[in-house]
């Protein structure tokens, strides 16, 4: 019997920060599945920074929302109803139509995830791509060697709060974080086991870093782009490697700023930068599945997640997570759960 679900549209492209007004919560239809299909109950819903992005028009690695069309992204939830063999009835899945109550795919397009080794949830972040962008940045963008100085930016963040305790695994002697007010400072060093911890809202990043980092930095995990990078250019030591991750720091500008003055360093550094997309490690996740789970679970790695709940508040939690309300993942879950 076909029945009515909420999902979230984009109406309108914003400009700067995305405001209430950009979206709308419109109420659909689920139809019966069609063979091959599955209906799943979203239970935690993702939301990430790179949707800021997607609501742009404009080309990009992933296609912008649609107008008038539900958003999606990562999603974890239960299948109720299926036309299919492979994803029963029951199964905890992941998928990618977030942003909604329900939703109904091909089940070639879910996966079913293992509640045995985490909670459904932790697949959105430390077991889903955000864990994974901490663990590849550090692997294979810019890889930590036993002794090195890191340095990670959004720290308190989820892909940063990993990125921290992930480094320190690898065999890092320093590890420096970034985040926002001093609450979040405290929780780098308290609750991740950073050596030290910078409030960027306290202004001079670079001359908070050079204080932190007087022998300078190996590895520079960017999550904020702008004067962070800019910061991490001049401690930078020799042949330093720098993981692009993201730039969090303009997703919302409506004008970009002149660039990192200090990039002309990375010449007699020989400093690597390197971008990043998480799409392109995707041969890691079962060795970081494996991993990561044994490590939650001896309790050497802390996975902290911030959850709205509602469905109705999920732009609301998007937009927090966008100001940084959010410690590690922020989730929305949904209230049927
Ligand atoms: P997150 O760090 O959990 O949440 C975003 C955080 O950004 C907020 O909590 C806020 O923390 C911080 N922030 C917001 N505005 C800022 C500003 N102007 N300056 C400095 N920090 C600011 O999000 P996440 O999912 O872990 O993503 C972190 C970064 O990784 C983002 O740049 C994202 O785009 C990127 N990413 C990239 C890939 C990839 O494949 N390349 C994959 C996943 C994520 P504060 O309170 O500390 O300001």
């Amino acid at each position: 019997m076909p029945f009515s679900s909420r999902e979230w549209h984009l109406v309108r492209r914003p400009v700067g920060e995305p405001t209430t007004s950009d979206v709308a919560l419109v109420t659909a239809t689920v139809p019966d599945p069609g063979p091959g299909h599955v209906v799943i109950r979203n239970d935690y819903l993702s939301v990430d920074p790179y949707m800021r992005g997607r609501m742009d028009d404009r080309e990009s690695y992933i296609p912008p929302f649609g107008l008038n069309e539900p958003m999606t992204g990562t999603a974890v939830g239960t299948v109720i109803s299926s036309q299919s063999a492979e994803v029963p009835v029951g199964a905890t899945v992941t998928h990618f139509l977030g942003w909604r109550d329900y939703a109904i795919l091909p089940a070639g397009q879910v996966q079913i995830v293992d509640t045995q080794l985490a909670s459904p949830q932790a697949y959105l972040g430390v077991l889903g791509t955000t864990g994974l962008t901490a663990w590849a940045a550090l692997k294979e963008i810019a890889p930590v060697k036993e002794g090195d100085a890191v340095f990670i930016s959004g720290a308190a963040g989820a892909v940063g709060s990993v990125a921290g305790q992930l480094a320190r695994k690898l065999g890092a002697s320093t590890v420096i974080g970034s985040a926002g007010g001093p609450d979040k400072v405290k929780r780098l060093t308290q609750h991740y086991g950073f050596d030290a911890g910078l409030d960027y809202r306290e202004g001079d990043i670079a001359g908070q870093l050079a204080k932190a980092a007087p022998n300078g930095i190996d590895v520079y995990v960017d999550n904020v782009g702008g004067d962070h990078l800019d910061a991490a250019l001049q401690v930078m030591n020799l042949r330093g490697h720098v993981a692009l991750v993201g730039a969090i720091s303009m997703y919302n500008a409506t004008e970009l700023p002149a660039g990192p003055p200090h990039l002309p360093l990375a010449i007699g550094k020989r400093i690597t930068l390197r971008g990043m997309n998480v799409g392109d490690h995707l041969h890691m996740v079962p060795e970081f599945i494996q991993k990561a789970s044994g490590w939650i679970s001896d309790g050497s790695l802390v996975a902290d997640e911030t959850v709205v709940h509602g469905i109705g508040n999920a732009f609301e939690g998007f937009q927090a997570m966008m100001r940084g309300v959010n410690v590690g993942k922020m989730l929305v879950r949904l209230s049927h759960t």
